[in-house]
């Protein structure tokens, strides 16, 4: 057979086998979108478990009119411009492949009036492959991105799909992770058109642990240490329980390192270090925590849906988690008192 460039719609679907898995992860791609817009407020709608629509809606910075259509394009972002961009980045996204991917394999719009705009626009898509001229929409500032029919063109992915509470399962997990890794941002969450949950703004520490508390359980909560280290350009803040709300499995365990939600095997293993010696075998710990640090000491770039990172000094960065933990769960055996201002 002769070499032949693919189609960009077949490219976009070859894509969409590694950024879009399931309706849960078209949720992450759009909420991260809406989160690097500068969105202050996030809705999430979800029907039939999100394989016949999922809708967010946001009021951030919007899309110019004019951009609409390359916001469906391949490799189109307006997120980095360069490599040292690239190096430094700190939005969720800059690949330019999420919209496209997702747009390949469903029936998409998005609708978006930016800052600025005197209307709102709207342009959608069948499957990604043509798309009409954007139509004027009413909309107010932000943007509206509606995926419905989600692997309507591809039975064999479709099949993969589970059942719509399997599905809607994955999308709450999904959201939780998100709506923990930005308080100033509030979210609500539908499904079938009943309300899931709504998360106020949460500036407070107080309010924040509402927020916590309404998504992993008042149990946690009330077994909870609160903690805020900082030493030589690193930074580790949030949540861990005490040993006594130790879990059977590692189903509590949300680590972020700058905004990003990570399941790493140097972070994994830094917290678990700390843990030997307070828990008993088999136990997980449960946590919420926080690394931030100069971009430039993490490369995010590593997988398009995998939630890795890699550091550039691995070896201080896994100290630093555990000195500071290890130090903190010393500092709070049994029969001391908390120190909840730490
Ligand atoms: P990436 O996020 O990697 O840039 P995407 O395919 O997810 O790629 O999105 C393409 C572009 O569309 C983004 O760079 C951004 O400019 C625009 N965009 C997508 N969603 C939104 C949104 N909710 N609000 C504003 N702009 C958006
Ligand atoms: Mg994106």
């Amino acid at each position: 057979m002769r070499i032949q460039a693919l189609p960009a719609q077949l490219i976009n679907q070859i894509a969409a086998g590694e950024v879009v898995e399931r309706p849960a992860s078209v949720l992450k791609e759009l909420v991260e979108n809406s989160l690097d817009a500068g969105a202050s407020r996030i809705e999430v709608d979800i029907e039939q478990g999100g394989a016949k629509l999922i809708r967010v809606r946001d009021n951030g910075a919007g899309i110019h009119p004019e951009d609409l259509r390359l916001a469906l394009s391949r490799h189109a972002t307006s997120k980095i411009t360069t490599l040292e961009e690239l190096e430094r980045v700190s939005s969720m996204g800059f690949r330019g492949e999420a919209l496209p991917s997702i747009a390949s394999v469903s029936r998409l719009s998005i609708a978006s009036r930016a800052t600025g705009q005197e209307s709102g626009w709207i342009v959608s898509s069948d499957g990604g492959d043509r798309f009409a001229d954007p139509a004027p929409s009413a909309h107010p500032q932000g943007t509206t991105v509606e995926v419905r029919d989600l692997f309507y063109n591809t039975p064999a992915r479709r099949k993969f799909m589970r059942t719509e509470k399997t599905e809607f399962g994955h999308i709450e997990t999904q959201l939780k992770r998100l709506a923990l890794s930005r308080f100033d941002v509030s979210f609500s969450l539908s499904h079938n058109r009943k309300e899931v949950f709504t998360l106020p703004l949460a500036d407070q520490v107080m309010e924040q642990e509402r927020r916590l508390a309404g998504l992993l359980g008042s149990g946690f909560l009330e077994q909870t240490i609160h903690l805020d280290r900082e030493q030589a350009g690193l930074a580790l803040r949030g949540w861990v329980a005490r040993p006594v709300f130790s879990r059977s499995q590692a189903d509590m365990q949300y680590f972020y390192v700058n905004g990003r939600m990570v399941r790493d095997k140097l972070v994994t293993h830094a917290v678990r270090q700390a843990f030997q010696d307070v828990l008993f075998h088999g136990r997980h710990p449960a946590y919420v925590l926080y690394l931030d640090l100069d971009p430039l000491q993490v490369d995010v770039n590593v997988h398009p849906a995998k939630h890795e990172v890699r550091f550039r000094d691995g070896r201080m960065v896994h100290g630093f988690i555990y000195r500071t933990l290890h130090q903190v769960l010393a500092d709070t055996r049994p029969g001391q008192e908390v120190d909840r201002s730490t």
